[in-house]
């Protein structure tokens, strides 16, 4: 029925796309796009071919208003580039619109970087701040953090691979060495985690800027560094080494 669909797509392995966003993407009236070259790729993918509307940052306010008049009769389906729309994507207003013209809002959730990172950094996940892309430049960057330093929950940033070391760097200086996991490339061929501190992933990464998309996910203040397999059974042949 007609309203504003919601679609995540898959963040690189196509097999994530889920068989209900490629039914609404198959039978769209309109697809709202950021970049349609590359929702092109995914509707190839799937066999569909669909009106599309390019919808980013540098249009969307000229283009709302005729997709949320539209929305009345017409079936429109959001998507990103990749993963879940209006995180770190362009899309809330036309949520907003939408909903305060009455029309139907439907999400079809899926992938999303941040929640996968979270999946893989072994760190706590029963509080977590979603920080999106720090500012650029460093002022903004260093308030950014100072903001957030004493936030009791595991943080989750994305940024790109020739920023990454300076961004480590900063987190490092300023929220304290804590610990934390640089995921990159997920769901994709050369997918990886690797964890350590904060500083010592800077260092890890000062030399060899890596390639791909990457989500930086940061522990909580205080946390303790997750004990490995090994010093549990330390701990426990200690302990037992001093029973009766
Ligand atoms: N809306 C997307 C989502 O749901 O994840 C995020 C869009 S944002 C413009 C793009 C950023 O997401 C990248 O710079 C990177 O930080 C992160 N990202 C996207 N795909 C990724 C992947 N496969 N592996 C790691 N990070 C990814």
């Amino acid at each position: 029925s007609p309203g504003l669909y919601i679609v995540a797509t898959p963040i690189g392995n196509l097999g994530d796309l889920s068989p209900r966003a490629a039914e609404v993407l198959a039978h769209a009236d309109l697809i709202a796009a950021e970049d349609t070259r590359v929702t092109a790729t995914l509707l190839r993918h799937i066999g569909a071919k669909r009106p599309m509307q390019p919808y980013h940052d540098h249009n969307a306010d000229q283009v709302r208003p005729g997709l949320i008049a539209r929305l009345a009769s017409e079936v429109i389906a959001l998507v990103s580039d990749a993963g879940t729309p209006l995180i770190s994507d362009p899309g809330y207003k036309l949520v907003r619109d939408a909903r305060a013209a009455g029309h139907q809002v439907v999400t079809i959730p899926g992938p999303c970087a941040a929640i996968a990172a979270l999946t893989l950094a072994g760190l706590p996940t029963d509080r977590f701040l979603f920080m999106g892309f720090l500012p650029a430049k460093q002022g903004a960057r260093g308030s950014a953090i100072a903001e957030v330093a004493g936030v009791r929950a595991t943080l989750i940033f994305y940024e790109s691979g020739p920023r990454l070391a300076a961004t480590l760097a900063a987190l490092a200086e300023g929220l304290g060495d804590r610990e934390a996991a640089v995921t990159r490339e997920i769901t994709k061929k050369f997918e990886e985690a690797v964890t350590g501190t904060l500083s010592s992933l800077a260092a890890r990464y000062a030399d060899a800027p890596p390639k791909g998309e990457i989500v930086i996910v940061v522990a909580p203040p205080g946390a303790a560094p997750p004990p490995s397999a090994e010093d549990a059974e330390a701990a426990l042949v200690e302990a037992l080494s001093r029973l009766p």
